[in-house]
């Protein structure tokens, strides 16, 4: 074992605070990082205040968050072939599964049937608490990292590790490009990015915020069109007009209003992941042979593959650097959905 501080939170609710804590000693296949920038995700913040309790079977503490791991390998090792000390690479939202069920096999890790490792509040395979990147360094399998853009800053690229491939695989499932309308429910982490990424696809993007104060920059990050939910002609207007919408609200919304947006066979998929479960009535999918459908994050082969499209098209994420001592301000931030439009720790704070 070897040390490693951190951030965490000591128990649900808490502040998080400095810790200390180990890390197991680099394996053979294990690459060693140095972390320079960990993005800060809304899920983050509902685990470390344990508000998935409905749908977990534990939370652990002391936890220390983060899954938008972006840094620098120290070291590798002795039968490591896919990096080498100095690499610049990523690692998101796990760290590890089974391997061998079919959903591995398929490059589908984050729907493994034994269970998917993640990279905090999880337990390895030898039962012992996962740490995730609000911390110095971390040790992991070579074949749960990633390769980062060269082209590209790393402090903005650290969140495409959970917010961009969050968005990128529903809409390349889902179809997004060219002729098909797509509308991203919430201008926040995930919103952000599923409207340059739907842009880049060469779909029509609309952005449904609460209001319209981030209007300028929803067109600037490729919008075509943008509408506040908060007015009621939003949804008289819309009505039927979308092939795909992609919610990515944290909280609950109406449902019945989004699905009445949807044309004939048209898709809702749900990735944000509120407390409750959600009301849906039957009449709002029957109606236009409608799909209510969610997405959790994206497998390895199509994160990396997420990347080199980043890179290819020099998409990275709009991000406020922060030190790691402003980490519990920045989680109010983001409950006010004040953050333009990702939170980045910078680790060098940590020292
Ligand atoms: P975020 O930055 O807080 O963005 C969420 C956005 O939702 C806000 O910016 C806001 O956008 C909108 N919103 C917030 N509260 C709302 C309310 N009460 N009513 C309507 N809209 C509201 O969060 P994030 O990091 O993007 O994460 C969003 C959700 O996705 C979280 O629940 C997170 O846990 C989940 N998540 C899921 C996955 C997955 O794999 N499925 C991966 C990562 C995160 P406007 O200001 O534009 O209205
Ligand atoms: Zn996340
Ligand atoms: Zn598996």
């Amino acid at each position: 074992m070897s040390k490693s501080k951190g951030y965490a939170a000591a128990t649900a609710k808490a502040p998080l605070a400095p810790y200390e804590f180990e890390r197991r000693e680099t394996r053979e296949h294990d690459v060693d990082i140095d972390i320079k920038y960990c993005g800060i995700c809304h899920s983050d913040i509902h685990q470390a205040r344990n508000e998935w309790s409905d749908y977990q079977e534990e939370c652990i503490f002391p936890m220390v968050p983060g899954h938008e791991i972006a840094g620098v390998v120290s070291a590798v090792g002795k039968k490591v072939t896919k990096y080498k000390a100095g690499d610049k690479v990523g690692v998101g939202c796990y760290v590890d599964s089974c391997r061998t069920c079919l959903e591995c096999r398929q490059g589908l890790e984050q729907y493994c049937t034994v269970g998917t490792i993640w990279t905090y509040n999880g337990r390895d395979k030898q039962g012992v608490p996962t740490y995730g990147g609000y911390s110095d360094r971390i040790v992991v399998d070579e074949n749960y990292v990633l390769r980062m853009p060269e082209n590209l800053p790393l402090d903005a690229c650290a969140p495409l590790l959970c917010a961009g491939i969050t968005l990128y695989s529903p809409l390349k499932h889902w179809g997004a490009g060219t002729g098909k309308k797509v509308a991203i429910v919430g201008l926040g982490g995930l919103g952000h990015m599923g409207v340059k990424i739907a842009h880049t696809l060469g779909a029509e993007v609309t952005v449904l915020s609460q209001s319209l104060k981030k209007q300028a920059d929803g067109q600037r990050l490729g919008a075509d069109r943008y509408y506040a939910t908060s007015d009621p002609d939003t949804f008289t207007k819309l009505a039927g007009h979308f092939d795909l919408v992609i919610n990515t609200v944290s909280a609950q919304i109406d449902w019945k209003q989004y699905l009445n947006l949807l044309r004939v066979d048209g898709a809702m998929v749900v990735v944000g992941l509120p407390e409750k479960d959600i009301p849906v009535a039957a009449f709002s999918l029957t109606a236009r042979r409608r799909s209510l459908a969610g997405s959790q994050i994206g497998g390895i082969r199509e994160t990396q593959e997420m990347l080199d499209f980043c890179s290819k098209h020099k998409i990275a994420c709009d991000i406020e650097v922060v030190p790691i001592q402003k980490v519990n301000e920045a989680y109010e931030r983001v409950l006010k959905s004040d953050v333009r439009y990702r939170f980045v720790i910078d680790m060098a704070s940590l020292q």
